[in-house]
């Protein structure tokens, strides 16, 4: 408990300075940005307006940067409340599924009703779409996103994937895909906030860090594991709650359905 706490002041640092960060830099980029367009009308040659392409693509990216660890900074602020887990993941199912695209599959797995925990919906809604996106990039030729729901009684803290959780009772929630796996020499850097293997396709390596962040703060643990015969599955501990669901909001009206 006592790690977990560290972890979760450190990442609280992290998420400041990332914070203080991201907005000092924005205010530089769009300084870049605005300088960039003086210049678009002041009659350059075809070469220089190709290089001042180059530089508003690369500001741009940084922007999108920005607004990723913005997402990073902000989760120090939540706001917790009691969810019925399978009835968080039901109403999310149909944007997952947009999502995946027609090449993924989406299988829902959900235990019995009625499991509640203790979570901000917002941000529970954000660990399921980053782990929903992770797998499509880990799938380009299609396969089979399960979203699975159980429930755990952890006895001894150190129990097989719940390094450092309490004793007690946890629903538990595994998100498995049929991709491409990790490497083994990359899983104890997988969660590292800037660690990504795709810098190149616009990946910031924030996505896990992220869903690591909530987890713990919601008294969680993620443990990330591959599958044989390939794939990856991330499985989740969240403590189980006895108290009803809170009331939420009610929904805005229902997104367009894909066209058939
Ligand atoms: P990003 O997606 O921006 O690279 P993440 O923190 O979300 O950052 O993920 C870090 C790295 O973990 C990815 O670059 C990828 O190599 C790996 N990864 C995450 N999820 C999966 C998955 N479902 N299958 C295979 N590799 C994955």
């Amino acid at each position: 408990a006592e790690a977990r706490q560290a972890a979760g002041a450190r990442l609280e640092t992290i998420g400041r300075l990332a914070g203080g960060i991201a907005h000092d830099f924005n205010n530089l980029l769009t300084a870049i940005l605005g300088g960039a367009e003086a210049m678009r009308s002041g009659g350059l040659p075809p070469a220089a307006l190709a290089e001042l392409a180059g530089i508003e693509d690369a500001a741009r990216r940084g922007a999108a940067l920005v607004v990723q660890l913005l997402a990073f900074a902000r989760q120090q602020r939540l706001q917790p409340r009691i969810l019925d887990v399978n009835r968080a993941i039901g109403d999310l199912a149909p944007l997952l599924g947009r999502l995946l695209g027609d090449g993924v599959r989406l299988e829902l797995a959900l235990e019995e009703p009625g499991r509640r925990i203790r979570v901000d919906p917002t941000q529970f809604d954000q660990v399921l779409l980053n782990l929903t996106v992770n797998a499509r990039e880990a799938m380009p030729d299609g396969g089979t996103l399960t979203i699975a729901t159980g429930h755990a009684l952890v006895l001894r803290p150190d129990g097989e994937g719940t390094t450092g959780l309490p004793p007690g009772r946890y629903v538990v929630l595994e998100v498995s895909d049929t991709g491409c796996g990790i490497p083994p020499e990359v899983l104890p850097r997988l969660f590292e906030p800037f660690f990504t293997t795709r810098p190149d396709q616009g990946g910031t390596g924030l996505g896990l860090a992220t869903v690591q962040g909530i987890i713990a703060q919601s008294g969680g643990h993620i443990a990330v594991e591959g599958r044989p015969g390939g794939g990856t599955r991330f499985r989740i501990h969240l403590p189980r709650q006895d108290a009803p669901a809170d009331p939420l909001p009610a929904p805005k009206a229902p997104p367009p359905r894909p066209a058939a």
